[in-house]
């Protein structure tokens, strides 16, 4: 049996490496175990970028999260001596002229009735201020500077050396196979490698794996997948800030979502949209030749001028996806000793910053404002999914 911790954190995402630093942070000896090497490619997390906006409809606490999170992130900036958070702005455009309470009209004023300044774009503006975009598609929309992408996989290697750095045992190369329990008490875990690791407290943080460590989860939340795709532009010049910057390309409507040319020379676009239940071990995570057709029709009537690029790489990413699609963030009403950070949903990254305090204080049982939006609930199988910018349906002929 390795040494006993306070506390025992089983994976090394966002979720579980932003949990591990806080508890050390508080005093807590922390065991952070992952199957490595970290970051971990197949983890959500490990990724060229991720979005990071704060318009999120009329859901102000994610706006205010997203507010804090921000500010968490140039800190992070500054702690790790390498800009890894780009604060390109965001541009949300929509098909149709805002209208009272969709998506963009309720992220609009939510973002200007918190003393923030997007700045509304006419389909002239948008062609103008980002020529890429010059179909005239996009009729309606707003800039909000405020906003941009991380490059998560970055970031969360940064997150775990200073883990290390702090005190955390990292250990890579373990994977959870099993609760080691005492009735009703969760006294840390058994691995796959032949280990066990003995804790007080064990938070289980693995992503779409971690339905598969806790079955009772399973009727709450489900591994989905999701393509990504590199386009490596024949004119970069296009595709760089502030000429073209993070966008959502009515996400409601469509789900189609991008960045700028990243360091790696590519822009990257993908859809925030359903996808179908995948085994987080099981699948090769390809994507389809229908992905490949609907990428190529959205960019057929978005931005033409990636249409010959070429795709240098391809990816099916898993979402954690509950039913709601709110994060899952309790202590188990049932296993003392055992707590859940998890159910990101295709949106959690955004939130790292804010997540080490919000889990840590849900795990000491402290109160924490956020908190109760994230609590173990029972959801009804028909619960549908509310993540305002999220693509729910068939696309509406517009
Ligand atoms: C295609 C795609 C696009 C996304 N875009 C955005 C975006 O633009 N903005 C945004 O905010 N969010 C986005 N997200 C969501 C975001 O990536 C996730 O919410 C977040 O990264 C989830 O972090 P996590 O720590 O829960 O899971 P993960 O990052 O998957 O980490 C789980 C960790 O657990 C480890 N693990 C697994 N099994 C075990 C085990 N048995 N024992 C020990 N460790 C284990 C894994 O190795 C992994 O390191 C996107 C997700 C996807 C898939």
């Amino acid at each position: 049996m390795n040494s006993s911790s306070d506390f025992l954190v089983v994976g090394a995402g966002i979720f579980g490496v932003t949990t591990a630093l806080e508890l050390r942070s508080r005093g807590y000896r922390v065991t952070l175990i992952d199957p490595g090497p970290l970051p971990y490619p197949l983890a959500a997390s490990t990724d060229v970028s991720k979005v990071v906006r704060m318009e999120y409809g009329e859901d102000l606490q994610y706006m205010r999260m997203v507010i804090r999170a921000i500010e968490g992130f140039h800190c992070w900036n500054e702690e790790f001596g390498e800009e890894l958070y780009h604060e390109t702005g965001v541009m949300v455009v929509s098909q149709l002229p805002m209208s009272s309470g969709d998506y963009l009209d309720s992220s609009y004023r939510a973002v200007l009735e918190e003393g923030l300044q997007p700045e509304r774009l006419s389909a002239d503006e948008i062609r103008e201020r980002f020529p890429a975009w010059d179909t005239g598609r996009y009729v309606d929309g707003f800039y909000h500077a405020r906003g941009g992408y991380a490059e998560s996989g970055r970031v969360v290697g940064k997150l775990v050396e200073k883990a290390a750095e702090a005190g955390v045992a990292v250990r890579p190369g373990q994977t959870a196979e099993e609760l080691l329990s005492n009735g009703s008490r969760v006294q840390g875990v058994q691995t796959r490698e032949g280990e066990s690791f003995a804790a007080d407290h064990t938070v289980l943080a693995a992503g779409s794996w971690t339905p598969w460590l806790l079955p009772e989860l399973q009727k709450v939340m489900t591994a989905t997948g999701h393509p990504i795709f590199h386009l490596k532009p024949k004119d970069s010049s296009l595709f760089t800030p502030p000429g073209f910057v993070v966008f959502l390309a009515d996400t409601p409507r469509t789900g189609w979502y991008g960045f700028p040319l990243l360091r790696e020379g590519i822009v990257k676009v993908a859809r925030h949209g359903g996808g179908p239940a995948l085994h987080p071990e099981h699948d090769e995570r390809v994507v389809y030749e229908e992905d490949f057709s609907q990428m190529r029709a959205f960019l057929e009537e978005a931005m033409p001028a990636l249409l010959d690029a070429e795709i240098t790489y391809t990816r099916r990413c898993l979402y954690n996806d509950t039913l709601d699609e709110h994060f899952w963030i309790d202590r188990h009403p049932e296993k003392e000793g055992l707590s859940v950070a998890t159910g990101g949903s295709g949106h959690g990254f955004k939130f790292g910053p804010v997540f080490g305090e919000l889990i840590a204080d849900v795990v000491e049982g402290k109160p924490n404002d956020w908190a109760p939006k994230f609590r173990w609930r029972e959801l009804d199988p028909e619960t549908l999914g509310v993540e305002a910018s999220r693509f729910h349906g068939d696309a509406e002929e517009v």
